[in-house]
């Protein structure tokens, strides 16, 4: 497959959405010429702010996300969109807009790791804005909130409902929770939803330069989208003022890296013939109480030298 790189740095949207189809193939060859581009495109990535978006079904992410990126102060030139579906039917449209789902998962560091390069190309493209969107399914928003500078959570007003369906540890994810459809006769339980969300972050651990907010919005009547676009840009000011904006993206680049490692490790362990022998045979003798699982571990990794 032949990627026009320079087309790309331009901006151009065929060969952008091409590049991101060949880090999708299952072909190993694609594989290799895949990470090749990637790594000869890192120079020109990062310029940009990724904003990582979940919350339920029905809670207004689609909406949400076309109000956002169709809001005049937004400070897009251009937005890109990665995410589990596509229901932006305005923005869609729009030229300074690219809109991609996810791919299924399967490949080494499954849908993030797609996810991840999908962002850098963009960001090579000169795409400014990049917001990840998750359904939350599984560990899809730790996965999420591990490769964005701003997690923003999407509540509906309805906080006790809410907090039945919300998985715990979501909350210290947050740098953001917003609560969405604070319109009509939504509004008053709104507030009260703040307060709650309010209480519930004040007892969480913070760092010393964000403590996250709680803001209220109504993606359909466009009410304080502004207010959002504003809370991220202070976010990212605070973030680069106090140092800790790009050596945090290094330490998720760090652990994602380790966490390949492992993945790895594992796939070998199980699709090598040799090593899944000694697998099998160390499991057999632990079972048998013949040998220790210490012993056993250590024997286990030291088939994989001679792989
Ligand atoms: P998603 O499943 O999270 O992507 O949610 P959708 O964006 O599809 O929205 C689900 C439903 O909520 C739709 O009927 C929207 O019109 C409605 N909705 C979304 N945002 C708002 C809002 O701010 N206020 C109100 N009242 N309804 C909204």
């Amino acid at each position: 497959m032949s990627i026009d790189r320079e087309a790309l740095l331009k901006g151009n949207r065929r060969a952008l959405a091409k590049a991101i189809t060949l880090t999708e193939s299952k072909l190993d060859s694609h594989r290799q010429e895949a990470q090749q581009l990637l790594e000869s495109l890192l120079p020109h990535t990062g310029n940009s702010i990724r904003i990582g978006i979940t919350g339920v079904p029905g809670v207004g992410k689609s909406t949400f996300i076309e109000a956002f990126g169709l809001d005049p102060s937004s400070p897009i030139t251009g937005g890109s969109i990665l995410g589990d579906k596509t229901r932006m039917e305005v923005l869609s449209q729009q030229n300074n807009a690219f809109i991609r789902p996810s791919p299924s998962g399967g490949a080494l560091g499954g849908v993030a790791q797609k996810t991840r390069e999908s962002m850098l190309l963009c960001e090579a493209a000169g795409y400014d804005v990049i917001l990840v969107e998750t359904v939350g399914v599984g560990q899809s928003e730790y996965e999420v909130a591990s490769m964005v500078d701003f997690f923003l959570v999407l509540m509906l007003p309805n906080a006790g409902d809410e907090l039945q369906g919300i998985k715990k540890g979501i909350l210290e994810l947050a740098d953001a929770i917003v609560i969405n459809k604070a319109d009509g006769a939504a509004r008053a339980m709104a507030d009260q939803a703040r307060q709650h969300y309010n209480n519930a972050l004040a007892i969480l651990h913070h760092n010393h330069f964000w403590q996250p907010r709680v803001m209220l919005c109504s993606s359909l009547e466009n009410k304080n989208i502004d207010g959002i676009w504003n809370m991220v840009g202070d976010y990212r000011q605070r973030a680069l003022d106090a140092g800790v904006f790009h050596p945090k993206r290094a330490r998720q680049n760090q652990e994602w890296m380790w966490r390949l490692v492992h993945e790895l490790i594992d796939r070998r362990l199980h699709r090598d013939p040799d090593a899944r022998a000694v697998c099998d045979a160390m499991q057999n003798k632990v079972n048998a109480g013949q040998t220790t699982p210490y012993i056993a571990a250590h024997r286990i990794v030291e088939s994989l030298r001679n792989i």
